[in-house]
């Protein structure tokens, strides 16, 4: 992955219905924040019912804690995942319903639609609504 960060705006625009957002944020060990009261930390990001991350701002399709989201959400390169080449070929229902279709659609790797890099060091841009 080059070094600056995915152009989310750019990505929606392709299609893509942040569907990166629905994928489960498994914490690294280092990257887990202490439990209340001793309880053991949690593993995962929660989801909210819709299956987006609890916190995707759903009006403005953002991250709610950019700045500080979890290192696998920083990691992530949609550029190099599957998903992201049948989200913007087939939509994006849900992520089971993504999966399903991605592995019934062979996609050649020449064939790839890339999502630009914002030029950013690690700073969403244009932080505007787009359509998706
Ligand atoms: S923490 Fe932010 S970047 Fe990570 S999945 Fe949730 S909304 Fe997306």
């Amino acid at each position: 992955m080059d070094d600056s960060v995915i152009d989310c705006d750019a990505g929606r625009r392709l299609g893509c219905s942040t569907f990166c957002c629905r994928l489960r944020v498994r914490f690294y060990e280092d990257d887990r924040s202490p439990g209340k009261d001793g309880a053991t930390p949690k593993g995962c990001v929660d989801k909210a019912p819709d299956g987006f991350c609890i916190h995707l701002d759903r009006r403005a399709h953002r991250c709610d804690i950019w700045e500080t989201r979890p290192r696998v959400c920083r990691e992530y390169d949609c550029n190099s995942d599957y998903l992201l080449q049948a989200a913007v070929r087939l939509g994006v229902k849900n992520i089971v319903q993504l999966s399903r279709d991605a592995q019934k659609t062979p996609i050649h790797k020449a064939d790839w639609i890339k999502v630009p890099a914002c030029g950013c060091a690690d700073e969403p841009v244009n932080r505007e609504k787009t359509n998706d």
